[in-house]
C-alpha cells in the first residue's frame, strides 16, 4: 500500500502554535494558577495564580519536518505525524490532521488568526 504525506522529511514548514503563552507561562504552576503540595491545590505562590487567565496566542513559528510516522489500520484509519524540534530544542510531535501545518507563512497565519478568534469566542472558560 502506499500513504502519501502532504509534506516531506526536511521541509520547511509553518505551525500555528501557542508559544507565547508557553513563554509567558509560570515556571512553578506551568500555566495552571495552582500548586499542589502534599495532595493538597494552593494558588501558586509565584504568578499568584494569574498564569490560569492568560490567553493563548497563536503565531506561525517555522520548523523543518525531522521525521514522518505513519500507521494505518483496517477501516481505512490513516494517520500521519510529523516530528520536529521547537525554537526550544525540545522534540514534538504533530499530527496532520490537527490541520496546524502549512507550506507558507501565508496560510499558517490565515489558520492562526482562525484559532485566535476562537481563543476569544471561547474565552472566560
Ligand atoms: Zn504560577
Amino acid at each position: 500500500m502506499q500513504i502519501n504525506t502532504r509534506f516531506n522529511i526536511g521541509q520547511e514548514l509553518y505551525v500555528c502554535t501557542d508559544i507565547a503563552a508557553k513563554q509567558n507561562q509560570c515556571s512553578i504552576c506551568h500555566g495552571y494558577g495552582k500548586v499542589t503540595i502534599k495532595y493538597e491545590s494552593f494558588i501558586c505562590p509565584k504568578c499568584q495564580g494569574a498564569s490560569a487567565h492568560q490567553p493563548k496566542e497563536y503565531k506561525p513559528e517555522k520548523i523543518r519536518v525531522h521525521k514522518i510516522r505513519t500507521s494505518a489500520s483496517t477501516g481505512g484509519n490513516v494517520s500521519v505525524k510529523y516530528t520536529y524540534f521547537d525554537d526550544m530544542g525540545k522534540k514534538r510531535n504533530i499530527a496532520e490532521s490537527k490541520n496546524l501545518l502549512f507550506a507558507t507563512q501565508e496560510e499558517a497565519e490565515a489558520r492562526c488568526n482562525e484559532l485566535n478568534k476562537e481563543v476569544r469566542d471561547n474565552g472566560n472558560r
